[in-house]
């Protein structure tokens, strides 16, 4: 299936029809000097010197031209490379007006880009009417980064109200080179721990781990991280109000400064690592400190990620200079044997990528780590997002996560029993929306009273419902003096009772007192996703820094009125030391035929 693919980018326009299966590029088409003498350059020869400037004129001629050049083409649908996705795309979608709209709300996290990649679907979509459009995201990769990772330290009423939070970029190449290394190592992808370095005039580290982007280098914006071709990476935050003081310079000069005139042009004068390499062997200083700095920081990055995911199995090197240079891979992964990864610098200074060889390791053969250069292809792994997409074809590697909902010990109670404790026709009062559907927490609580001890303020749980029941603890239970079974809600015949203490009465409870069974709610899209049906028991591994451990027996409560969620209790979720909010996956690897399957949750 042929799919054009289209990269506009702030300064740049990129197009290609793209074989999905095979990458073969039918036609390319290279846009340059859009904002001051544009030129269109196709791979067949043509040549395009354009009068007026702008990106829109660029798109449309370019656009057109490429129709007309590949008319003798079937097209199956046009895949659209987006910076941005924010907290929405979680995946590659199809285009309508609305998603047109949520990218063109998304412009603010991404003013240099999204409003550019949007005026490209805009015109692609009236040139090519009559086949399905795509977006896909550079971030949505990264949407599994725990909360631990993608929250900045600053005020959370602030960060929300902003939508600050990290949110990592280049991650249709970090997918695709995990993708390519897994497949070169003979591995599921998602049984290793990789850590993937995008090297190119952006750069950006990546651990992915077990198939999920788990820490990346790059966060709210593009500029953090790495040091990069124009752009510093990481510095001192202070550095910017120290420079308003000092120099009296803007907003507006401190990002030109740090997007446009930093990284290694800053350091020496260039952004291309091929001119520093060239300049550094003649012995050239400034272009020997920014090689310097450009490694030693790539280096701390990979010693941070190993220690995040507690070691590593492949380490990837992509971009212009993860393929290009040996020097630049042999500066990173010298020394890391105390990771396990032993460089092989013989095989590293030969390597020589290409289409038919694009993935190369450089290790040593008793290195446990894997050293891997792999060749990126960013308009390939677009078109087979669209592919998937056309084809509603499921993505094993991107099921949605589970968030996580910690219940605390509450009750559910009948009309009469309310009537009692708080008063005939007493109306419960919403203090919280929760978020199944309809289901609320009230204001009002009740006393729970055991042979033992008694419990205060035990919150009710809206609407009222046919049967009483109370879901405690087993810590509770030990308590109170109680001991409650195991079930799932609604299920109370032959469960213990308890007297219940309500401001206005005292009911003496037959039965209704149970320990909630742990489950997972969805909707039947949801499980069919999964694999799995209503009442399947499935397993679920948490895996966290100090107290990972795997919860058996989880039950699936399937229902179109569910929304996605695993419950469990206070004792669980502070076992697993996790709180609501958290998520996890559904792991369909479990051999076929097998009942068990696993979810993995991140704290
Ligand atoms: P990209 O953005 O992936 O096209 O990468 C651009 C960067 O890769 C620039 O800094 C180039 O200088 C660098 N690059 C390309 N080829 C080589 C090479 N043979 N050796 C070192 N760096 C290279």
């Amino acid at each position: 299936m042929m799919i054009l693919v289209l990269n506009a980018g702030s300064s740049s326009l990129k197009a290609s029809v793209v074989d999905a299966q095979t990458g073969a590029v039918e036609l390319d088409m290279e846009g340059s000097r859009l904002l001051d003498a544009p030129q269109l350059t196709f791979s067949d020869g043509t040549e395009i010197h354009l009068q007026q400037t702008g990106h829109a004129e660029a798109l449309h001629a370019g656009l057109s031209s490429l129709k007309k050049l590949s008319r003798n083409v079937k097209l199956a649908g046009v895949g659209h490379r987006v910076v941005h996705g924010g907290d929405v795309f979680d995946c590659a979608t199809l285009i309508t007006d609305q998603v047109e709209k949520d990218i063109e709300a998304l412009a603010d996290l991404a003013p240099l880009h999204n409003p550019v990649n949007l005026e490209g679907i805009r015109i692609a979509r009236t040139l090519f009417p009559d086949i399905p459009h795509f977006a896909v995201f550079d971030t949505s990769f990264h949407h599994s980064l725990p909360r631990r990772a993608r929250t900045y330290a600053l005020p959370q009423t602030l960060m929300e109200e902003h939508g600050i939070r990290r949110y990592g970029f280049h991650g249709i190449s970090n997918q695709y080179v995990a993708g390519r290394a897994a497949t070169f190592l003979k591995q599921d992808y998602r049984s290793l721990r990789l850590i993937s370095c995008h090297l190119g005039n952006g750069c950006s580290v990546t651990a992915i781990e077990f198939g999920r982007s788990i820490e990346t280098s790059m966060g709210m914006t593009p500029l953090e991280g790495l040091v990069m071709g124009t752009r510093s990476g990481d510095i001192d935050p202070g550095i910017l109000a120290y420079l308003n003081r000092q120099t009296g310079m803007s907003a507006a000069d401190v990002d030109h400064l740090l997007n446009r005139e930093s990284g290694l042009k800053g350091l020496s004068g260039s952004n291309d690592m091929r001119d520093i390499l060239a300049r550094s062997t003649d012995g050239e200083e400034g272009a020997q400190l920014a090689l310097q700095i450009f490694s030693h920081r790539l280096r701390k990055y990979i010693g941070a990620y190993a220690a995040v995911m507690g070691g590593v199995d492949a380490i990837i090197f992509t971009g212009g200079i993860g393929e290009n240079s040996p020097i630049v891979r042999h500066r990173a992964a010298q020394r890391l044997d105390y990771l396990g990864a032993v460089i092989d610098e013989d095989r590293n200074q030969r390597l020589q990528l290409s289409t038919g060889e694009d993935v190369i390791a450089f290790n040593r053969p008793h290195s446990r780590v894997q050293l891997l250069a792999v060749r990126t292809n960013e308009q390939l792994a677009i078109a087979k997002e669209c592919i998937k997409l056309i084809d509603n074809e499921q993505d094993v590697n991107r099921l949605p996560a589970i968030p996580v909902a910690i219940s605390a010990r509450h009750c559910h109670l009948t009309r009469e029993t309310v009537d009692r404790l708080f008063g005939e026709g007493y109306e419960l009062t919403v203090k919280k929306w929760l978020s199944q559907p309809g289901q609320f927490a009230a204001n009002e609580s009740v006393t729970v009273v055991g042979p033992k001890n008694q419990l205060e303020r035990v919150r009710i749980l809206g609407p009222l419902r046919s049967v009483d029941q109370v879901e405690i603890s087993r810590t509770d239970e030990f308590f109170l003096g109680i001991d409650a079974p195991i079930r799932e809600s609604g299920k109370v015949d032959n469960t213990p009772g308890c007297r219940l203490i309500g401001p206005k009465g005292e009911v003496d409870l037959e039965n209704g007192l149970i320990c909630a069974w742990r489950h997972i709610h969805m909707t039947p899209a949801d499980a069919s996703h999964f694999g799995v049906q209503d009442r399947d028991v499935v397993e679920v591994a948490i895996r966290n820094d100090e107290r990972g451990l795997t919860f058996g027996n989880v039950l699936i409560r399937v229902s179109p009125d569910y929304l996605l969620e695993m419950h469990i209790d206070t004792d669980e979720g502070n076992a697993a030391e996790i709180s609501s909010g958290d998520t996890g996956v559904l792991d369909t690897s479990a051999a076929e035929g097998q009942l068990v399957r696993r979810a993995v949750s991140f704290a």
